[in-house]
């Protein structure tokens, strides 16, 4: 089996907070680490990239008096070194600029020709700021839910899919003047022609159910053709015959990014056939995370191309898309100053309590809240007491009672062997909720392994057994317990990669990278094996953090201005 992992490209003129992260890179970093465990690294591919061409860093550029290729080089070098602070695993993240990328969508998109119509259209176009506004730069009120603050693309309230023509009471984005509408050529992608396959694909399809919603309500209400080129300068030159001086409608080429950034690694790799086994054939799993306003782009637009081409491509196997995270109960704003960007998130805490903070309060099936003060609950109790505790008491034992050399086994009791089941019911249930992307609830089930291992103890409380020279008693449950604290290194390795190698070498094991996901259950650690130096894996948060935390933030903040490239100040 190939497994393909795929997060949604963010378009590189914002530094990316911490619900765009869980939304798309960290829970594809989670998965990807999961699925080289499970599945072999040789057969998972992870890859993402920079969006960096259309009309708003077009804009920026003019404003700026640069070109929007020294902006988006700037951007994203700073994304690039971010993302390395995240621990994210890409193979490659590429960008839309890549050479190879722009050859992909050219070669890709003459191939769609079947598919592609061309209309003269009217285009609304701003006579203060003489440009031709893009879908999104044309601003007004819904068609369906009122909303007055819709963009021209897609509605952010109801989240349907709009056209500019379909707003009431259009305006620019730029000046708030009313667009005018001037006759122009454009390339349309005859989305209706697919509805059928489209429908039935999805109906097969075993997605999360707020995919799956937005998805058929696209497909239901009827797909209309989409305009593929654009009348700016910054951007992919459309191939057509005839079309010179247009551009590819960024949405459209982005989304090809997923599969020139396969063909890219192998090349570079000197494999350059490879990435189709990661594109072609039944075994192929692609998992593709976003955040829930990508969604028609993943489940409608981008399968539709890919059934347009006829070349066969695996169409998406899971999408798994993100609710809101909102931020002390707030939605996420710049210029509100709410919320947590990832560069400042990274000066005020370590970055796998990050990471295992979001993947905890990961959206999953509804918007989730980022509070401090549980924040620091969830550190303090499950990192440091739940996990932290656990580990350290058996380690403990093992180093003070048996020399640090892990016992024998010899006469299970009841307790023991129920404890050793369960380690087993954790791996599967576990296993089987990262197969369906349910990254939050994969996580929760890891956490209850090491709350029952402290029930476990109490249970048989060896310190009893030592106590009055019961040895072998004592024996057999820490090593049972030590072949669990494995298996919690295993199964969070996803999660804090960093924190589960120390924690192996703790038990003098090696890297969890080359050990196997499907042992993970099982007692590996043999008698006679000698466990490593015994430290502190996670520490409290002090008192104080809570009422710190503002500050530390501001802190962040600034010196973070300072080291920002201008198209993300
Ligand atoms: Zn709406
Ligand atoms: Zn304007």
């Amino acid at each position: 089996m190939k497994v393909l992992v795929a997060s949604a490209w963010p378009y590189v003129n914002a530094v990316p907070h911490l619900g765009n992260l869980v939304g798309s890179h960290l829970s594809a970093d989670v998965f990807a680490r999961y699925a080289r465990l499970r599945y072999g690294k040789e057969n998972v591919v992870f890859v993402s990239g920079s969006d960096e061409h259309g009309t708003p860093i077009e804009v920026e550029a003019i404003r700026r008096k640069t070109s929007p290729r020294e902006l988006t080089d700037q951007a994203h070098d700073y994304d690039v070194k971010l993302f390395d602070g995240w621990e994210l695993s890409f193979d490659n993240y590429s960008r839309t600029e890549s050479p190879v990328h722009k050859r992909f969508v050219s070669d890709f998109l003459m191939g769609l020709r079947d598919y592609l119509e061309v209309k003269e259209e009217e285009i609304p176009y701003c006579e203060v700021d003489r440009i031709y506004l893009p879908d999104r730069f044309v601003k007004g009120t819904c068609p369906y839910c009122g909303f007055e603050d819709a963009r021209g693309d897609q509605c952010d309230n109801c989240g349907r899919l709009l056209s500019p023509e379909l707003l009431k009471d259009p305006r620019c984005s730029i000046c708030s003047s009313k667009p005018v509408w001037k006759r122009t050529v454009h390339w349309f992608f005859n989305l209706e022609r697919l509805e059928e396959d489209l429908k039935s694909w999805l109906e097969r399809a075993k997605f999360p159910k707020n995919v799956e919603a937005v998805a058929m309500s696209w497909v239901t209400e009827g797909l209309r053709p989409r305009s593929l080129t654009r009348d700016n300068s910054w951007g992919i030159p459309a191939p057509f015959p005839g079309a010179e001086g247009k551009t590819i409608y960024v949405w459209f080429e982005a989304l090809l990014g997923y599969l020139s950034a396969t063909v890219e690694f192998f090349e570079r790799k000197g494999k350059k056939e490879e990435w189709l086994n990661f594109w072609k054939g039944q075994d192929v799993r692609s998992y593709y995370f976003m955040g829930k306003d990508n969604i028609p782009f993943h489940a409608v637009i981008l399968p539709a191309m890919l059934l347009a081409s006829k070349k066969g491509y695996s169409l998406p196997y899971m999408i798994a898309a993100s609710e809101y995270l909102l931020y002390e109960g707030q939605k996420f704003s710049k210029s509100r100053k709410v919320g947590i960007w990832i560069d400042e998130a990274l000066e005020i805490m370590d970055v796998e309590y990050w990471r295992y903070l979001l993947i905890r309060l990961r959206p999953e099936e509804r918007d989730m809240n980022f509070a401090w003060k549980e924040a620091i609950r969830i550190i303090n109790t499950e990192l440091n007491n739940d996990l932290g505790n656990y580990i350290n008491r058996v380690l403990s034992m093992i180093k003070r009672s048996f020399n640090s050399v892990v016992p024998q086994i010899s006469n299970p009791s009841q307790n023991d062997l129920n404890f050793r089941a369960f380690m087993e019911e954790v791996v599967v249930e576990v296993s089987k909720k990262y197969d369906d992307a349910k990254l939050k609830g994969a996580l929760e089930s890891t956490l209850q392994l090491a709350r029952e291992g402290n029930q476990y103890l109490n249970r048989a409380s060896p310190w009893d057994a030592i106590a009055k020279g019961r040895m072998e008693e004592a024996g057999t449950v820490l090593t049972i317990a030590v072949n669990s604290i494995r298996t919690l290194g295993i199964l969070l390795y996803p999660v804090m990669p960093t924190h589960m190698n120390y924690l192996y070498s703790m038990l003098n094991l090696g890297k969890v990278e080359d050990d196997v996901w499907d042992s993970a259950g099982k007692l590996t650690i043999k008698p006679g094996h000698k466990i490593g130096e015994v430290r502190t894996l996670f520490k409290k948060l002090p008192d104080d953090f809570e009422k710190e935390v503002e500050e530390k933030l501001k802190d962040a903040r600034r010196k973070i201005e300072a080291v920002r490239p201008p198209l993300l100040r």
